[in-house]
């Protein structure tokens, strides 16, 4: 559902200047050949938390955007509550990532677009807005979906491509 639609004017300008931010670092993940996912986290009007994808190059499975920018969030914070952040990030979050929402208390988030494979606000599971958590969060979905949705179009095209090429050099060999 696309609950962008509600916003008035000046709310949709406020979440798609944050989402921007969330885009730049979606653009150093795919520099650095990762899956393209960027996110910020913002505090009475500033961003205390930016992550982008490393897991490749971090050989980490725990190093997705969202933890990232937790993490950087939290030390600013200096508590485990990120209570009155809001988190903007360029695609669905995954169940680890909603878990650490949930585990954050962080009351807002605000996303791109789906991940129809792994995400867990709403398109797999809905572990942002489960009733039998102590915490559910106002999820906002669709503020600058299709610049979201982009990047991760791109990266899998051409990771398809590479490994179709790869593929049919290794059965020549
Ligand atoms: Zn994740």
């Amino acid at each position: 559902m696309d609950t962008s639609e509600a916003l008035s004017e000046e709310q949709l300008k406020e979440h798609e200047h944050y989402m921007r931010e969330a885009l730049n670092e979606a653009e150093k993940a795919i520099n650095s050949g990762e899956v393209p996912i960027g996110c910020v986290i913002v505090y009475n009007g500033n961003i205390i938390g930016r992550g982008h994808n490393l897991r490749n190059n971090l050989k980490n499975p725990l190093c997705h955007a969202e933890i990232s920018a937790i993490n950087e969030a939290a030390n600013f914070i200096g508590d485990w509550r990120l209570e009155d952040c809001t988190l903007y990030v360029t695609v669905e979050p995954c169940p680890m990532c909603a878990g650490a929402i949930v585990q954050a208390r962080i009351p807002n988030v605000v996303f791109g677009t789906r991940n129809v494979k792994a995400g867990c606000a709403g398109s797999i599971l809905n572990i942002l807005d489960e009733p039998r958590f102590n915490h559910q969060v106002n999820v906002i979905e669709g503020i600058l979906r299709e610049e979201c949705a982009k990047p991760m179009g791109e990266f899998f095209k051409r990771f398809r491509k590479k490994a179709s090429a790869e593929n049919s050099e290794a059965q020549n060999q």
